[in-house]
C-alpha cells in the first residue's frame, strides 16, 4: 500500500538522472537566462551615458580615453547591472586621488547624482548615478589590466554561446545563494567567469580552446605584464560544435565538478594554460599573510594573483556546501530550475 509506494518513490527520486533526463530541463534554464539578459534598450542607455561622460572628461583631460570594462563589456552582464568605466590618462606621473577628486567635482556640477570619490579603496573610484536612466557607474583610473582581461573574457564568449548562458546562470545562482561577495569571503563575478571558461576548456570534446596557448594576434604590455592571445575568434565560431551538451547538462556537470571532483588540496585552475596546474608549481601550498589558497583560481595575466585568496576556512565550507546543494538539486530535484535559485 501506501508504505511501499512511498518507498518506491523515494528510491526513484534517488535514481541517477541520465544525460537525457537532465536535458529535458534545458528550455527552463534557457528562459531564465533570457529573462536575465539586458535588452537592446538598456544597452543603448549605457552607451549614451558613456558618451555624455566622455564629453565632460575630454574637456578637462583632452588626451584621456574612456574604456568600458567588467560585466557591461564582457557580455556577462545581467540586466540593470552597474557599468564599470576606466579613465585612461597616460601622463607619466599622475596623482590618482587628485584626479578622482577633480573628476567628482566635474560630475557633481553636471548634476549627476550620488557622486562619491572613494580614494582609499583597493581600487580607487568615483561612483555616480545618472538620474536620467537610473544607471549607476564606477569610474577608476588607469586600470588597463582590467580592460584587457575584459577583452579576453568577451572573446571567449564569442566562441560558443553556451559560455554566456552558463556564466549568467551561475552568477544568478551565486547572487541568490549569497556566495558572490568578496567582502564576505566568497568569490567575485570575475572568479566565477574564469571557473566557467576553465570548465568548458576541459569538456571532452572541448567547448572552448585556450586562447593564450594559440599563436597570438593581440599583444599589449600593461604594467610590465605581457598580455598576448589569439583574438580572431570569428575563425573559431564552430570550435565547440562537435560537443552537443545542453546548458542543463553543463550546469549539472559544473556543479558536480566543484562539489565532488575538484581536488581542492592540490590543484589550481588555470585559464591561461587551458588546464589544471599544481599548487606546488605556484608555491601556493601554505598560507602567506592573508592568502590561504583554499580554492585556487589563477588570474590569466597576473600570475601571482589567486582569485580564491579571499576565501577563508569558514567560507570555503559555505562555498563547498553550496556547490553540493546545487549538484544534488541538479541530480534529484523534480524542479531544479526553481530550487537552485531559492534565496538563502
Ligand atoms: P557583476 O555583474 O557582478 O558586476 P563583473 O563582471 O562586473 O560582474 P566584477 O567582479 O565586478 O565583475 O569585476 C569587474 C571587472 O574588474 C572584471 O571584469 C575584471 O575585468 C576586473 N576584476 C575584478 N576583480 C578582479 C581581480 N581580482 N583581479 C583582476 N581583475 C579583476
Ligand atoms: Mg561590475
Amino acid at each position: 500500500g501506501h508504505h511501499v509506494s512511498s518507498q518506491r518513490m523515494r528510491s526513484r527520486r534517488r535514481e541517477l538522472r541520465t544525460r537525457h533526463d537532465i536535458t529535458s530541463f534545458a528550455p527552463q534554464f534557457i528562459s531564465i537566462y533570457e529573462s536575465l539578459t539586458p535588452s537592446e534598450e538598456e544597452k543603448e542607455k549605457q552607451k549614451q551615458l558613456l558618451q555624455s561622460l566622455e564629453k565632460l572628461i575630454i574637456k578637462e583631460w583632452p588626451n584621456a580615453q574612456l574604456h568600458l570594462y567588467g560585466s557591461c563589456a564582457n557580455s556577462f552582464g545581467a540586466s540593470s547591472c552597474d557599468i564599470d568605466v576606466c579613465l585612461a590618462i597616460s601622463d607619466g606621473e599622475i596623482d590618482k586621488s587628485k584626479i578622482l577628486l577633480r573628476l567628482a567635482e566635474i560630475l557633481q556640477s553636471d548634476n549627476l547624482q550620488d557622486v562619491q570619490a572613494l580614494t582609499r579603496a583597493r581600487v580607487p573610484i568615483v561612483k555616480l548615478k545618472d538620474p536620467a536612466t537610473g544607471i549607476s557607474c564606477d569610474i577608476c583610473i588607469n586600470n588597463i589590466l582590467a580592460v584587457v582581461n575584459t577583452k579576453l573574457l568577451r572573446n571567449y564568449s564569442q566562441i560558443d554561446h553556451r559560455l554566456r548562458q552558463l556564466v549568467i546562470i551561475v552568477k544568478h545562482w551565486a547572487k541568490s545563494r549569497g556566495v558572490n561577495d568578496t567582502y564576505q569571503g566568497t568569490l567575485s563575478s570575475y572568479a566565477y567567469v574564469l571557473m566557467c571558461i576553465h570548465f568548458l576548456q576541459l569538456r571532452r570534446p572541448a567547448i572552448l580552446p585556450c586562447l593564450q596557448e594559440m599563436q597570438p594576434t593581440y599583444m599589449v604590455t600593461v604594467d610590465g605584464i605581457e598580455c598576448a592571445f589569439f583574438d580572431q575568434v570569428q575563425k573559431l565560431e564552430h570550435f565547440g560544435s562537435v560537443n552537443r551538451e545542453s546548458i542543463a547538462e553543463l550546469l549539472w556537470a559544473f556543479f558536480s565538478y566543484w562539489a565532488y571532483h575538484h581536488d581542492y588540496a592540490n590543484n589550481v585552475i588555470s585559464v591561461r594554460t587551458g588546464g589544471i596546474i599544481s599548487k606546488q608549481s605556484k608555491d601556493w601550498t601554505r598560507r602567506i599573510g592573508n592568502d590561504r589558497h583554499l580554492i585556487c583560481i589563477e588570474d590569466p595575466f597576473e600570475l601571482s594573483h589567486d582569485l580564491g585568496r579571499v576565501v577563508d576556512k569558514f567560507t570555503i565550507k559555505i562555498l563547498r556546501e553550496e556547490f553540493e546543494r546545487a549538484a544534488e538539486i541538479m541530480q534529484y530535484d523534480p524542479n531544479p530550475s526553481v530550487r537552485l535559485f531559492e534565496p538563502y
